[in-house]
């Protein structure tokens, strides 16, 4: 492979060639090719946490001043491919300014750069760029700095994601405990790094850094953050089943800024015809989600456009089967109601819901413990737009935008009425507009908590 790299390196070694000549006699770290691609796959060999793909080629690039390695899988896609090979360069290039910046020309230096590529099952692919600079010194080569840094892409697009994407926000907490046990475990104390506790609190800032395997999940550490830097980076590996929960089933099409207000559009009574196709067709637009809350009977019908607002990560919940009255019903009745419409939900679908929504919001604490009884949550609103008794698009904006603080806040529209999709086609821009994210509800849940749906708890607003 050739790089613009080579050709600097080469130009800058030709101005200094006089001083170069003086001290290849000393030199007898390696004296040619040869002896610098044993020298590179020793490097390459040392690293325990990740083994190679089988489809891997090493490029090596032998020069007096700075000779490099590249190992990297064959089997990346274009895309990922050209991503990866734009931070091997800016790798390289940093390093050379580094050297020209040392004044140390005519030493010998190595770049090992290690580029491995892995597919999870969630649909994430993690790219690690595992540099590695050596510097002669005596009769030897010492690594002189070291860093990995990782990335992660859509594996079906071949996009670039973020961590929140790929992983729910409490993965943190978890890290960050098995974190401290590990390095207490590997480390004795006066070998921990001064600022050591500031890298393993669970913020948004810390743990970026990982890759996913589809066996276990791998943290990577900078030298010098949490253990002495003559330790180089740090690896954390934590297997899959410890992280299992915190790795989203599938990954979210739609980042999700913790920081930034978000509120949860709900739709009861469907699935629907015409009306909810026409809703379903606005969150496709404007990239956002919404939760539908259905009726049982109704699924054979309809149940296309809950395919379909499945597939597009809306949250599905169960509204009963045919919308009875809970408070009058007996628990065993409450029960019947849920779980035949879970199955039929989970059938057409595939998705087992987690939330309960009850008829007409009429809940006691015999409907919240039927509820809890299936592992799931209840969930009511905070904005009522009454539209099933205006059926009115204007009334329906109207109460929408008269609400103060939307942030963390849930409102109630029902999928079955043609002035709803009208409605919803002007306030899902609206509310794009003034940046709120439109989320679904176990997203609000997740992101404004920090935690995961409790079953059994009401949810009315989430703040
Ligand atoms: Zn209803």
């Amino acid at each position: 492979m050739k790089r613009k790299i080579t050709l600097s390196i080469i130009l800058a070694v030709l101005c200094l060639g006089v001083c170069t000549v003086i001290h290849l006699t000393h030199t007898n770290v390696y004296q040619n090719s040869r002896e610098f691609e044993e020298f590179a796959d020793r490097s390459l060999n040392e690293r325990e946490l990740f083994r190679a793909n089988k489809n891997t080629t090493t490029n090596y690039t032998y020069n007096e001043t700075l000779s490099i390695a590249v190992q990297e899988d064959e089997s990346t896609g274009e895309r990922i491919s050209k991503f990866r090979d734009d931070k091997v360069n800016d790798a390289e290039k940093q390093y050379f300014m580094q050297i020209v910046s040392d004044r140390s020309e005519d030493l010998n230096h190595a770049c090992i750069i290690d580029t491995s590529v892995k597919n999870s099952d969630s649909g994430a692919t993690s790219l690690v760029v595992y540099q590695k600079f050596y510097e002669e010194s005596g009769k030897n080569m010492v690594l002189k700095d070291s860093a990995a840094k990782t990335y992660l892409f859509d594996t079906e697009t071949g996009k670039e994601i973020k961590p929140l994407q790929a992983m729910t926000i409490s993965y943190r907490d978890k890290v960050s405990e098995y974190a401290k046990e590990y390095l207490r475990k590997s480390f004795s104390e006066n070998k921990f790094a001064e600022n050591w506790k500031d890298y393993l609190v669970p913020k948004w800032y810390n743990f970026n850094n990982f890759i996913i395997t589809g066996q276990s999940v791998i943290f990577y550490f900078q030298p010098g953050t949490v253990v002495d830097k003559k330790y180089g980076v740090i690896s954390l590996k934590i297997p899959q089943t410890v992280m299992d929960s915190y790795i989203r089933p599938r990954i979210l099409d739609r980042y999700i800024d913790p920081n930034q207000p978000m509120v949860a559009l709900t739709y009861d009574d469907g699935p629907g015809g015409k009306s909810e196709a026409r809703i379903l067709d606005c969150l496709e637009k404007y990239d956002c989600a919404a939760t539908f809350f259905y009726q049982g009977y109704r699924m054979k019908k309809f149940g296309y456009n809950a395919r379909r607002a499945a597939e597009l990560g809306c949250d599905i919940g169960n509204h009963s089967w045919d919308h009875p009255v809970f408070s009058g019903l007996s628990k065993k009745q409450m029960k019947s109601q849920i779980d035949k419409t879970n199955k039929k939900i989970e059938k057409v679908t595939g998705i087992t819901p987690q939330l309960f929504r009850p008829p007409y919001g009429d809940y006691n604490n015999k409907v919240t413990s039927a509820v809890k009884s299936r592992g799931m949550s209840e969930v009511l609103w905070t904005v009522d737009t009454r539209d099933w008794e205006s059926r009115d698009c204007k009334q329906i904006v109207k109460k929408i935008k008269k609400s103060k603080h939307l942030d963390g806040k849930i409102i109630l529209m029902h999928s079955i009425y043609d002035d709803t999709a009208k409605a919803t086609e002007q306030i899902v821009p609206w509310l794009d507009k003034y940046g709120f994210q439109m989320v679904t509800i176990s997203e609000l849940v997740e992101f404004k908590t920090g935690k995961g749906l409790n079953p059994g708890k009401v949810y009315k607003k989430i703040d």
